[in-house]
């Protein structure tokens, strides 16, 4: 099939997305003001018409659907419930989950003597937490998530790691969704 050629005339395509630009910006403008005069009066007269959390100080409670950042399960020994089998890595469809597994002489003699995860990769699908046979890594409600550097978005396995007990509405609600009571 022969290549169809288009000539795009950019002088003409800036003109008219300059004259669009201001016109948006405009519409954006009363768009804020109108809902920033509605909340302040609402305010004033102790009726706010939007709820405000303050975050860091005050917690957003999110339901127990949400998926937020992966973490891994901590024991009450404070180690990982994690096997280092290795089937949250294989499901991970954007590869950046890494684990290198390592030997114990306890009970359960594998553990993950690496677990990365690239929260700047992670697209929070949650498939991690469905292959995962252990419920050693779930999605809690966290999004704190922010470097300075890419290399900053980098989670090891000391920052993944979080107690069951603070994990404990989402373990619940995973083992209900997913059957496996
Ligand atoms: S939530 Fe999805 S993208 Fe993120 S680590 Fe798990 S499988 Fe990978
Ligand atoms: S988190 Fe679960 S699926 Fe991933 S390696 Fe550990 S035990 Fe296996």
């Amino acid at each position: 099939m022969a290549a169809r050629v288009t000539q795009v005339d950019r002088e003409a395509v800036r003109r008219s997305t300059g004259a669009l630009g201001v016109a948006a910006t405009l519409r954006g403008l009363r768009v804020t003001s109108r809902h920033f005069i509605r909340n302040l009066w609402g305010w004033m007269v102790g009726k706010p018409q939007v709820r405000t959390v303050m975050v860091p100080e005050e917690e957003d409670p999110k339901p127990a659907a949400f998926r937020g950042m992966p973490v891994l399960v901590a024991l009450d020994s404070g180690k990982e419930r994690c096997v280092a089998c290795g089937l949250c890595e294989w499901a991970c469809p954007v590869d950046c989950i890494h684990i290198e597994p390592g030997e114990t002489v306890d009970e359960v003699e594998r553990y993950p003597r690496v677990f990365d995860i690239d929260m700047g990769r992670c697209m929070y699908c949650g498939l991690c937490e469905e292959a995962c046979p252990e419920e050693a890594i779930v999605m809690s409600a966290r999004v704190d998530i922010s470097a300075f550097s890419r290399a900053g978005l980098l989670w090891h396995k000391d920052q993944l790691l979080t107690p069951a007990s603070q994990l404990a509405r989402r373990l619940a609600y995973i083992r209900e969704d997913y059957g496996r009571r």
